[in-house]
């Protein structure tokens, strides 16, 4: 380590977690000179084809844990229902950044919303529900429709049911299980946003323009930046995730997911403003649009800040779009690799199952050329 506290080239970083994201992470530490070693639950996922080095193990597995702690500078992760345990584990060996307290507020969204609610943040309104009793009582606040997510381990739409007029609320509580769980009231957005920022270790803040997010079937297809939004809504939402990753003391790139809410006053004006969804305490695939599209991507923007590195230029080249290549779509792999001006990404994943995020492909508009 060098006196400022930065992780010199020839560090290596350790990630927790063998996905796309950790791949791409790997990829973008090679330019810096920076190696990683990838803890995984099987040798060939996506990260490990691409790392230096790769530990198999479960996450309560504490003597691989200990062995990658010891072959690594500092831990990372592409993965946020890293179980708390295992990062205290690791976090008692190496540093780990984001350090766990954004694991602990981001794991489950009940936690999550009274930690942004604390902070003065706009979320949907909601409420705890534990049994399907609680869940009647709170559709009487909240109305309809509304939403019931489990608290933890909900992604891409999974772990959630529209309470809609006249839906059988028992059903809904079956449905996800008897989980405990949350209800939101239904937030009426005109697009969903995010805001993938950055904290370093001296606490600099760096964000990337807001982006725009289309979802089919719950899984992201398409971003866009920059998103179509007022600049002073804009600098709402960049203010909101600065906010918290300095309640955080965080360390890394985090992403705010948000809901951009318009309405039309008596006055005929257009007033906009942002209302939280969720965090996610890692790189994020709204994100992936950087690598071409900004000076800085955001893995590389990751890496910088958890080796105390300075924060890169988030400044956009161009007006972009990210698609994700999702199943079946990434055959067209030789289609869109023949097209001038469209970035191919392959994860590296053996086998195309329906949903599966197996690619994505980046177009940047040069400002010259639109
Ligand atoms: P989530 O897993 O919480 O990100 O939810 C998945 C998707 O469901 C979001 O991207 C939204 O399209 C939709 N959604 C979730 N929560 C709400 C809400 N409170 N109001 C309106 N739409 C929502």
């Amino acid at each position: 380590m060098t006196p400022d506290g930065a992780l010199p080239p020839g560090s290596t970083i350790g990630v927790l977690g063998g996905g796309q994201l950790g791949r791409m992470i790997a990829l973008a530490a090679a330019p810096l000179g920076l190696r990683t070693h990838i803890y995984a639950h099987h040798a060939d996922e996506p990260a490990a084809q691409v790392a230096a080095a790769v530990t198999t193990g479960e996450w309560t597995d504490e003597a691989a844990l200990a062995r990658f702690a010891d072959a690594v500078d500092v831990v990372t992760y592409e993965f946020e229902n890293v179980p708390a345990a295992t990062a205290a584990f690791l976090a008692a060996r190496k540093p780990v950044r984001p350090g766990p307290l954004a694991l602990e507020k981001t794991q489950d969204r009940l936690v999550e919303k009274d930690f942004l609610n604390a902070l003065g943040i706009p979320t949907a309104p909601y409420a705890a529900v534990e049994n399907a009793g609680a869940l009647a009582r709170h559709i009487g606040q909240i109305g309809r429709p509304s939403i019931l997510k489990t608290r933890r381990f909900g992604y891409d739409g999974k772990g959630q049911f529209l309470l809609r007029e006249g839906s059988d609320v028992g059903a809904a509580f079956r449905a996800l299980g008897g989980a405990p769980c949350i209800l939101e009231g239904f937030v009426p957005f005109e697009r969903e946003i995010s805001v993938i920022g950055a904290r370093g270790l001296d606490g600099a803040f760096a964000a990337f323009d807001v982006c725009e997010n289309e979802h089919e079937n719950h899984i992201l297809a398409v971003t866009r930046a920059p998103a179509r939004m007022a600049p002073e809504t804009a600098a709402r939402a960049f203010d909101i995730c600065h906010r918290i990753l300095d309640a955080l003391d965080y360390v890394g790139v985090i992403a705010v997911e948000m809901f951009l809410v318009a309405e039309t006053g008596a006055d005929g004006a257009r007033r906009e403003k942002v209302v939280v969804n969720e965090i996610a305490p890692r790189v994020h695939n709204s994100g992936h649009w950087t690598i071409e599209g900004a000076e800085t991507s955001q893995f590389q923007q990751h890496v910088r800040a958890i080796c105390g590195w300075p924060l890169g230029a988030p400044k956009i080249r161009g007006a972009v779009e990210m698609r994700n290549l999702i199943g079946d779509q990434a055959d067209r792999w030789r289609e869109i690799a023949a097209e001038p001006g469209a970035h191919l990404h392959l994860y590296g994943k053996a086998e195309a199952r329906p949903g599966r995020k197996m690619g994505h492909v980046t177009r940047v508009f040069l400002p010259s050329t639109r």
